[in-house]
């Protein structure tokens, strides 16, 4: 048997990275096994559909890199099949249609609530003559299910045997009295067609799982394995929502996240091979089986999802990087890069220190931005704190050293500041470099500040000083620092 896997998202506006889980599995149990991974867009909802909400999908299944085969399917441009099938199900007496009113159901539903049971329809138009019909209704098909007692059994490639009582079962409506097809139909009719052998999916649908289940069993259909994994939790165990933080794919990329981290993340996330933590696409491919996924519900856990992404990050090509910061420093600093060759250079300059310490795109960019700003620049709160508190002859004899230094070099430029620290600070290096940084960069954050100078180049660094220094002294003759 050659296994077909499915991805059927109902769009409902984005990814939820639990999907994203399930798609990801989906596609790695698929390639594992030298399968397809179909995808099947469960687009029923005709109220509340939005084109926009496909897409999302789309733009996340590619954005990870979970390629499928065939065209993905409509669910809802196959509603005549769904209900030509259900058609088929009454001529061969597995379905019957019911002529019940809303008031007599509501009856049925009360009596049920009382007696504990949840299941309520009564079964009274399973045998009845359809010459009894009233006239005028228009009737549902409801499918026969099982209805001697006895137990319907799954055997669940995740959770094991799964068994339930067939009084849970009921006579459930497979067409509408409208003539369009419910969901639990066009579920089984869909996943028959597309040859689906495998059905991955959340644990909230096992309850689905034995409805489809007589279904196939009505229509004599093999029925696909079914593997209910557990859903993901937020730290406090309820099912991870944006409640808990970023739900969807699209939040994660936006966040600064790499697919590949991302993808890592989720795919240790309720399955795992041994202890290895950093599991590469073809390894997963090469790994990936339903027996080493967890039983019970993980915990999504923003730390590690970093410290992937921090790793992935560090071994990212350079100018692929460049390529992603790129829109970031638009977005947040309103500076374009696109056609600044002398930028680009000293970003790449700077890039295996930047990458090294960054968790995500966003702080990598935040921490590139300085190389890429232009005279004037602005200095954040704390930069202008360190530059109104550092003395006037500390930054005049760094200005000073920076024009004569004939050794423009990290190491070079780190000496000078060693000297100025000796002569004006007692040899406390930080009471140099601190302004340099602040004057440099426009922050206090950034990596080696000497080799960041270095990378900059000594006219550059030279005008950011003096633009600094005509920031914080002349023009600010109230500044403590112009009354020493
Ligand atoms: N459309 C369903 C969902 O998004 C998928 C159901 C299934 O996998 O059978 O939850």
């Amino acid at each position: 048997m050659s296994v077909v896997t499915r991805f059927p998202p109902s769009p409902t506006g984005f990814m939820h990275i639990g999907n994203a889980r399930t798609a990801l599995y989906n596609y790695l149990f698929a390639r594992h096994h030298g399968g397809k991974f179909v995808v099947r867009i469960e687009d029923t909802d005709r109220a509340r559909h939005s084109e926009e909400a496909v897409q999302a999908i789309f733009r996340s299944l590619e954005w990870l890199g979970l390629e499928y085969d065939n065209e993905a399917v409509s669910q809802f441009e196959q509603r005549a099949r769904h209900a030509e099938v259900a058609m088929q199900m009454v001529e061969k007496g597995q379905a019957y249609y019911c002529y019940c009113s809303p008031e007599e159901l509501n009856v049925m539903r009360e009596q049920a609530k009382k007696e504990g049971r949840s299941s309520f329809y009564d079964r009274r138009w399973r045998d009845r003559d359809p010459s009894e019909a009233p006239k005028g209704v228009k009737p549902v098909v409801r499918i026969k299910a099982p209805a001697e007692a006895g137990e319907s059994v799954i055997n669940d490639l995740v959770q094991g045997e799964i068994r339930i009582t067939n009084d849970n079962l009921d006579d459930f409506i497979i067409l509408r009295s409208d003539g369009t097809p419910t969901y639990m139909l066009s579920v089984v009719v869909d996943d028959h067609d597309m040859g689906i052998t495998h059905i991955i999916r959340g644990d909230d649908h096992i309850n689905n799982a034995f409805r489809q289940k007589i279904i196939f069993e009505a229509m004599g259909w093999d029925i696909p394995r079914f593997a209910h994994l557990p859903l993901i939790h937020g730290a406090d165990g309820a099912k991870f929502s944006k409640r808990h933080g970023a739900a969807s794919v699209e939040e994660y990329r936006d966040m600064g996240f790499l697919p590949e981290a991302l993808e890592n993340y989720l795919l240790r996330l309720g399955w795992g091979h041994g202890d290895d933590e950093i599991i590469s696409r073809e390894q997963a491919i090469q790994w990936f089986d339903l027996d080493a996924v967890g039983k019970s519900a993980a915990k999504f856990d923003m730390a590690k999802l970093e410290s992937l992404n921090n790793y992935y990050l560090s071994h990212a090509e350079e100018s692929r990087l460049l390529t992603l910061i790129t829109p970031f420093l638009k977005q947040r600093h309103q500076i374009d890069i696109r056609n600044d060759a002398l930028a680009q250079k000293r970003v790449m300059s700077g890039m295996t220190e930047l990458k090294e310490r960054s968790k995500t795109l966003i702080q990598l960019t935040d921490e590139a931005a300085f190389y890429t700003k232009k005279i004037p620049y602005d200095f954040d709160e704390a930069a202008q704190r360190t530059l109104n508190e550092t003395a006037h002859d500390t930054f005049d004899a760094l200005l000073a050293r920076f024009r004569e230094c004939s050794d423009f070099t990290t190491a070079g430029i780190q000496n000078l500041c060693k000297q100025i620290a000796d002569d004006l600070h007692g040899g406390k290096l930080g009471k140099v470099a601190m302004p340099l940084r602040a004057a440099l960069t426009g922050t206090t954050v950034s990596p080696s500040i000497f080799h960041a100078a270095e990378i900059l180049g000594q006219e550059e660094s030279v005008a950011r000083l003096e633009f600094t220094k005509e920031r914080f002294w002349k023009n600010n003759p109230l500044s403590r620092n112009a009354a020493n």
